[in-house]
């Protein structure tokens, strides 16, 4: 069982003109075995939700507060959050020339298991969740992310959400870039884990489609920085139909 709070937090973007607040107050409880559907328009602050729980050296967190089972997530370092059972996937992956994506994926479990995984076992594990997510296997000698295509990166998310096996999982637009097969790969996956481990779901999009295939369990609007409305599978059904022009008092593009 674990749980992760999000206080009232604030947090501001750090650029060259100065700070900027993009986060209003984000109020948010995720349990295990809940799955959270975080939807609001482009530029409403969802990655930067994402990106602050993270802690992303351009975000700012201004107040409020991130807990996992009570311990202060803000105070714990990159390795700190995976270790404590976090995991977050980007909207835009970091690119690691050099290092392969076995060396990647081993020191990250080493990193969260708190030891190495004996190699023959890992390797057997590897390619067990490679073959499920339909990674080919000269996948795991590529550098980390580098020249990926849209989907290959998000294949590559999933697989380390297998691999790492964390107690609260945030994904960031995991369907961007994804064909119609190859997000119902990907969606099998995340089902598959959910439905195996005791995981708490923080799924960030901009578009309904996924929640055909992910089934969330509550559905939040996330609009000027901060979660506006909640309520079950029906909300996304009425985002549908309507967009997000109710929430936001403007038609939003697309993206
Ligand atoms: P979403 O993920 O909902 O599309 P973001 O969190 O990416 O929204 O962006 C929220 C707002 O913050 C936008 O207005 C965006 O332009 C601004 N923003 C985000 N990152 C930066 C940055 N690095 N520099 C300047 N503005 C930024
Ligand atoms: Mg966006
Ligand atoms: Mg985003």
């Amino acid at each position: 069982m674990a749980t992760l709070e999000i206080k009232d937090l604030r947090a501001d973007v750090v650029t060259d003109e100065g700070n900027k607040e993009i986060l209003t107050g984000v109020n948010l409880t995720v349990r295990s075995g809940e799955t959270h559907a975080i939807m609001g328009p482009n530029g409403s602050g969802k990655s930067t939700l994402s990106y602050a729980i993270a802690g992303h050296p351009k975000y700012q967190v201004t107040s409020g507060e991130v807990l996992l089972d009570g311990e202060n997530v803000l105070d714990m370092s990159v390795d700190e959050r995976a270790r404590a059972g976090l995991f977050l996937a980007m909207q835009y992956p970091v690119e690691v020339p050099g290092v392969s994506m076995s060396n990647f994926l081993r020191s990250a479990a080493t990193a969260v298991r708190g030891e190495a995984p004996k190699l023959r076992h890992w390797v057997k594990e590897v390619k067990q969740e490679m073959s499920k997510l339909d990674i080919a296997s000269e996948f795991a000698e590529r550098s980390v992310n580098e020249g990926f295509s849209g989907g290959e990166k998000k294949r590559h998310e999933i697989l380390q959400l297998a691999l790492l096996k964390p107690k609260v999982a945030v994904l960031d637009e995991t369907d961007s870039g994804l064909d119609v097969d190859a997000l119902r790969v990907v969606s099998e996956a995340v089902n598959e884990y959910k439905a195996n481990n005791e995981v708490g779901v923080m799924l960030i999009t901009h578009y309904t489609r996924i929640l055909r295939h992910i089934q969330p369990d509550f559905v939040h609007v996330f609009a000027g920085g901060r979660i506006v409305e909640s309520g079950g599978k029906e909300l996304a059904d009425d985002l549908e139909e309507t967009g997000y022009v109710k929430y936001t008092g403007k038609a939003e593009a697309a993206g």
